[in-house]
């Protein structure tokens, strides 16, 4: 392992450069370390390893030479000291709650929730005696009237899925501290190359990277940022123990990954914000939100708190689920799934796919309209994602 990096490099030079691994073989490009086990040399050694008084692999459940290296190059990019590769994103979520919470303890979270989150919270969770109240994720007064005296962590999305609200993630951290809490945020929308939570005083970051870190939608995997205490030790203990650990293989796809992170996110937020620049002087189009207009209500705060603005936008059409299920199935070019974080253009409509599970009254109250569409822009050529969706927003 190449050891040394600065951590006051750029994140397109950390992506790049830090904690690369590397074998006595001097290799250019990372190795990839398909091995459950590792040997020595005689059963002092063994030993030795096995108490922790030499460094040395053990197993690839919890150590893992191509793991290791991603772990260290993603936490380097999010500033963090420690982080944990995880088999997927909801792994890192379930990972961080299981070894943070204990029975009696209770979440405030965002309404806004990838879905799964919530499934976890309410249906898993909820088995263990953890409870959780929701709010609305932009009202501070809310959050800090939610929190209990039983608090332990506050959970939040942002940019959230589909209408890219933005959370002010140090008020959040203010509130967490103040009460005794914690604040986790899920990064995985802008990733540490737009958007570093730790630094505006969140205290853990998760990321599901099967979207923007693998970015090509090839693999399922996740990870936790944070300190060296409560992720190093304790979230890494857990994960020794219970194994919901990431597949080397996808942490070497991931690491490559993130060595092109920086570019590619550059190119989804241009794409991003062209699309949304378009798509706002179309006539059948009522509203976009994308946090890089100056219409959205958190333009200023995401300026302030972000480098970029994101791949993922949504719009409303004139003429409810009609009209919008003309758009997704005119489109030639764009794919019609929920995924994101992709080469690929995606497009869905929220209120019969990922959000049709909640009541329309619910919906309706969280601005997931009939006529909503979400896109998470890839890296085609703007001119050929306008001219596909342009067919479907004719009259
Ligand atoms: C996809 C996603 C997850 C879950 O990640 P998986 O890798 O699919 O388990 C969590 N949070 C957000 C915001 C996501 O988009």
């Amino acid at each position: 392992m190449e050891e040394f990096f600065d951590p006051q490099w750029g994140s397109a030079t950390l992506g790049v450069r830090a904690a690369e691994p590397r074998s006595e073989n001097r290799e250019h490009s990372a190795a990839l370390s398909l091995t459950s086990s590792y040997v020595y040399r005689s059963a002092a050694q063994a030993a030795a390893v096995f108490s922790g008084a030499e460094p040395g692999y053990i197993y690839s459940r919890f150590t893992n030479p191509t793991t290791e290296a991603f772990e260290k190059r993603l936490a380097a990019m999010e500033a963090g000291a420690s982080c944990v590769a995880t088999a997927s994103g909801m792994a890192a979520i379930l990972t961080l709650c299981l070894s943070l919470l204990k029975q009696g303890d209770h979440i405030v979270s965002s309404r806004g929730l990838f879905g799964s989150t919530i499934g976890l919270f309410n249906n898993f969770l909820a088995k263990f005696g953890i409870s959780v109240s929701y709010v609305d994720l932009t009202d501070l007064a809310a959050w800090e009237a939610a929190v209990q005296p039983n608090t332990r962590l506050l959970f939040a999305e942002t940019p959230t899925n589909p209408l890219v609200e933005i959370a002010d993630i140090r008020a959040l951290a203010d509130i967490a501290h103040r009460r005794g809490a914690l604040l986790c945020v899920d990064n995985c929308f802008l990733t540490p190359v737009l958007q570093q939570p730790l630094k505006l005083g969140a205290d853990f970051v998760i990321h599901s990277a099967t979207k923007y870190i693998d970015g090509q939608g090839r693999c399922i995997g996740g990870a936790i940022v944070g300190d060296a205490e409560r992720v190093g030790k304790d979230v890494f203990g857990f994960m020794r123990t219970a194994g919901p650990c990431m597949s080397p293989f996808n942490a070497w796809v991931f690491l490559k990954g993130l060595e092109t992170l920086a570019v590619r996110m550059k190119a989804h937020c241009e794409n991003a914000h062209g699309l949304a620049e378009w798509l706002s002087e179309q006539p059948t189009v009522k509203r976009v939100f994308y946090p890089g207009l100056a219409t959205h209500p958190q333009h200023e705060l995401a300026r302030r708190q972000q480098s970029g603005f994101g791949g993922v936008l949504a719009f409303e059409v004139e003429g409810g689920r009609e009209a919008a299920w003309k758009v997704v199935d005119a489109t030639r070019l764009i794919s019609i799934t929920a995924n994101l974080g992709d080469t690929r253009t995606t497009i869905t409509h929220p209120a019969t796919t990922t959000h049709a599970r909640i009541s329309a009254e619910a919906r309706e109250q969280a601005g997931i309209g009939e006529g909503l569409l979400r896109v998470a822009v890839g890296l085609e050529d703007l001119k050929d994602l306008s001219g596909d969706l342009a067919r479907g927003l004719k009259f």
